[in-house]
């Protein structure tokens, strides 16, 4: 993006502190450095940030996507930035871009609802789809909202844990894509599922309770859940019916996929792209909505499971059902027709990547050049937490 409006104006990148998770990507992912942060804010140095745009694909709320005109010199400093609780007013029409979004995506709503005025919503449904003998307690939960509330397939909506952090002010919301299509869970408007992980401990296996996912699972029906939203447009999909999705995940990573086959599944004879989806878990147990997806009319997606932790089989992770499938692989990668989705905890992220990677290499195609252009063209999008 051409910051330099004229030689007095600039188009200065700021991030949303209301709507911002403090999850980092968009620091690690800006090549100059110009993103910086302390306890409270990230921020954008006016005088680094040169708008190459790096950092937008991978926020989860679009948090860091907003743009400010301003007079070259009376740029908002970063210590200024550093202070803020909002953004100050943009004056006009908010811009946005549309960089890493597929050319036939909807145009989403997005933040109708803040953490400052959020929305309340029923929850009507607590299911559990785990194995109750599993250590693992995955749920689907259905909330209807008392408001009207239109998201579409891939975005997220924020959930706020009630009570105060240690400085007093509200808990930061924690963010659960919405497994259902933007026509509502089982065409009922306004009512959405979530597929909530209960966490039992941190990422290093030690014990920890955490807030958010727990306050979601013990919701019984009739209780109200206080929620924002919605969030997000990088993991928006194609309208376009002649195109293929590519969707790779574990565990609750099936959310968002979730919606977009109930989409797809709702336009049924006037699609003619494919629906292919590369699903882990340890166990077909401990795979939320196993039967649901083996339940899916024949022929409509083709699905290839990989269990990690069934007695008697060998250890199979989502990336090597992606090595046993070369060239279904590389012709969804070379095909500008597909395109790839992919969701679950971090740590599956860096298996897939260099699956892509040795797949690439085999077939004498250069991923890192590739996985560029996949991202600017809205082909590539990655959520993982
Ligand atoms: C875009 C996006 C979409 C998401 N969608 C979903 C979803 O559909 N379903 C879902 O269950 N979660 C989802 N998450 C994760 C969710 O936002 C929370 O981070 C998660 O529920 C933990 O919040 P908590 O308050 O329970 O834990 P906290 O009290 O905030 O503790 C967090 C700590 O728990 C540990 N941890 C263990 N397992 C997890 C885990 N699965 N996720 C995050 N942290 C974990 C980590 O060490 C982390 O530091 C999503 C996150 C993002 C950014």
């Amino acid at each position: 993006m051409d910051i330099n409006i004229s030689d007095d104006l600039l188009k200065q990148h700021l991030i949303d502190p209301e709507l911002c998770i403090r999850c980092d990507t968009c620091e690690s992912a800006c090549p100059s450095n110009a993103i910086t942060h302390d306890i409270r804010n990230y921020v954008v140095d006016a005088d680094a940030c040169n708008g190459c745009l790096e950092c937008i694909s991978g926020c989860p709320t679009g948090a860091i996507d907003n743009w400010r005109t301003v007079h070259r010199g009376a740029a908002y400093t970063v210590a200024e930035q550093l202070g803020w609780d909002h953004l100050p007013p943009a004056m006009g029409v908010a811009e946005k871009t549309r960089q890493g979004i597929p050319a036939s995506a909807a145009t989403p709503m997005e933040n109708a609802y803040t953490r400052e005025a959020p929305l309340r919503a029923i929850v009507v449904e607590n299911r559990r789809l785990t194995a109750e003998t599993s250590a693992s307690d995955i749920r689907h939960i259905v909330l209807e909202a008392a408001d009207d509330f239109a998201w579409l397939e891939g975005q997220s909506i924020g959930v706020l844990p009630p009570g105060l952090d240690a400085a007093g002010h509200r808990h930061m919301m924690r963010l659960y894509s919405v497994a259902s299509p933007r026509g509502g869970d089982s065409g009922i408007k306004n009512r959405l599922a979530l597929t909530v992980k209960r966490v039992l401990e941190d990422h290093e296996g030690k014990p920890h309770r955490g807030l958010c996912s727990n306050h979601i699972c013990d919701l019984q029906p009739g209780a109200v859940a206080e929620i924002t939203g919605p969030h997000g447009r990088n993991f928006l999909m194609p309208d376009d019916p002649s195109t293929t999705l590519l969707m790779i995940c574990t565990g609750t990573g099936i959310a968002p996929m979730r919606a977009m086959l109930a989409q797809r599944l709702q336009r049924l004879h006037t699609i003619s792209g494919r629906q292919i989806l590369f699903y882990g878990a340890r166990t077909p147990e401990e795979m939320p909505y196993h039967a649901e997806l083996l339940a899916l009319p024949r022929g409509f997606a083709e699905t290839e499971f990989a269990f990690s932790r069934v007695d008697g089989q060998p250890k199979r992770y989502v990336q090597d059902a992606l090595r046993d499938h070369t060239a279904l692989v590389t012709n969804c990668l070379s095909d500008e027709n597909c395109y790839i989705y992919l969701c679950g905890l971090k740590g599956m992220e860096a298996g897939v990547l260099a699956a892509f990677e040795e797949i690439c290499r085999n077939s004498g195609i250069d991923w890192h050049e590739l996985a560029g252009k996949l991202k600017h063209n809205g082909r590539l999008h990655v959520e993982t937490y």
